[in-house]
């Protein structure tokens, strides 16, 4: 049974007429003021929590560190999952805002405090509207997103078994764009990506005498300008890939070679088996460089921060969209198609339950208007964008957000 988009939207106006707009603002300027880093979402887990046992949810916190666990069982019908990630990043805000940071070095410049107040304000409508579905919701409170861990560290820890295994998994990510769009992509729409790192052991000495040492330098150089070939001449042209040297790290003096370098590669990808190609390129690269300068210890390469893709279920995608269009207007569902950007918003899912997850545009209509270019994708190359010190979603935001994360599970629940 599903739920014509068009009853679904009508539902969700009506659920949410009385939604208390100005309360949740307060609740994300509040989070706004303090972030917490990446598993240190304590007060943030705490406030999600209280507020929803008020509103009738079974919770449990501390499920994969911080993460918390609301359940409202009301009667036959789907379970239905929604996520907001909580942490915020080691960036020193500038945006001027008067509930800017009070943590100096920490910012909530992704936008997971706007996430935690959708997730709040559509966990309360959904409470207080019960009579008019039925099924399960569990909301989930997720830590650690940023760099990866936090939705596995949840799993971990029993997400599926202790509590109601979802038949459907829902989340939604504040982007840079006017305000008012709702981009979904059927299919992959968040990339593949993995954090590596390589120490090059060499063999340190005066700077005078470089033949009696093995220059670890001159070796990670020779890694660095190596690894370029990996995307250019290892992977087909038909995929899309990045290989990126975050951070090189070595020596200490002008006339000291140093006894080892240290290398941070990011790489990106849509596809398991470019990533996995790319891992293997690395290591072979690595290996190769080290060996041909004699490196007297072979070299330590580290893979960690794997996210996988995320790939929405097409069918889900598109019922959850055509229920926004009708919330919203035809224009404001957009298909930007897949991001290099990464998430590990999938992997709540268990294997072979439908996800989805898209994006709601956040920027002011001054800032937009303002900005160099005419096109859409001018502007927004042009306009503070997640993870800058200038990130600062438009309040506006906040009730359609509810109301969109409303209507997808509305219409999870009618599956
Ligand atoms: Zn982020
Ligand atoms: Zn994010």
């Amino acid at each position: 049974m599903t739920m014509p988009s068009r009853a679904t939207a009508q539902l969700t106006r009506d659920l949410t007429t009385g939604l208390k707009t100005a309360d949740l603002e307060e609740f994300y300027r509040d989070l706004h003021r303090h972030p917490e880093l990446s598993r240190h979402e304590y007060r943030t887990a705490g406030k999600l929590a209280a507020r929803l046992r008020a509103a009738g949810y079974e919770v449990t916190e501390g499920v994969g560190g911080t993460g918390v666990v609301g359940v409202l069982r009301n009667g036959d019908g789907p379970v239905v999952m929604l996520r907001g990630d909580m942490d915020a990043l080691p960036v020193r805000e500038r945006t001027g805002l008067s509930y800017a940071s009070e943590t100096d070095g920490v910012m909530h410049a992704c936008g997971h405090d706007m996430h935690v107040t959708w997730l709040l304000g559509a966990a309360e409508t959904l409470s207080a509207g019960r009579d008019a579905w039925s099924g399960t919701i569990v909301i989930v409170g997720q830590p650690a997103e940023e760099g990866g861990g936090g939705a596995e560290a949840m799993v971990a820890d029993g997400l599926h078994t202790r509590f109601p295994r979802p038949d459907v998994v829902l989340g939604q990510h504040v982007a840079p764009g006017p305000v008012g769009l709702y981009p979904h992509t059927p299919g992959l729409v968040m990339s593949a990506a993995a954090d590596v790192d390589v120490v090059v052991h060499g063999v340190g000495g005066h700077g005078s005498r470089p033949e009696s040492t093995v220059d670890p330098i001159v070796t990670a150089s020779h890694i660095v300008t190596r690894l370029q070939t990996v995307v250019a001449r290892e992977i087909a042209a038909r995929h899309s890939a990045v290989l990126t040297v975050g951070r090189f790290q070595a020596g200490e003096k002008h006339n000291i070679i140093p006894p080892e370098a240290r290398l941070a590669l990011n790489l990106r990808s849509q596809d398991p088996e470019v990533q996995e190609r790319m891992i293997a390129a690395i290591r072979r690269i690595v290996q190769g460089e080290c060996a041909a300068a004699g490196c007297p210890v072979p070299p330590e390469i580290t893979v960690g921060g794997v996210f996988t893709s995320t790939v929405n279920d097409a069918t889900l995608d598109h019922e959850v969209a055509a229920t926004h269009r009708e919330l919203f207007g035809q224009d404001t569902v957009v298909d930007p198609g897949p991001s290099m950007g990464s998430e590990d918003f999938a992997r709540l899912a268990p294997p072979g339950v439908p996800y989805d997850y898209w994006f709601v545009t956040a920027t002011d209509v001054a800032t937009w208007e303002a900005a160099q270019g005419e096109t859409l994708q001018e502007k927004f190359a042009h306009v503070p964008g997640n993870h800058s010190r200038l990130f600062a979603p438009d309040l506006s935001v906040v009730a359609p957000g509810v109301q969109a994360l409303v209507s997808s599970a509305l219409t999870g629940l009618a599956h």
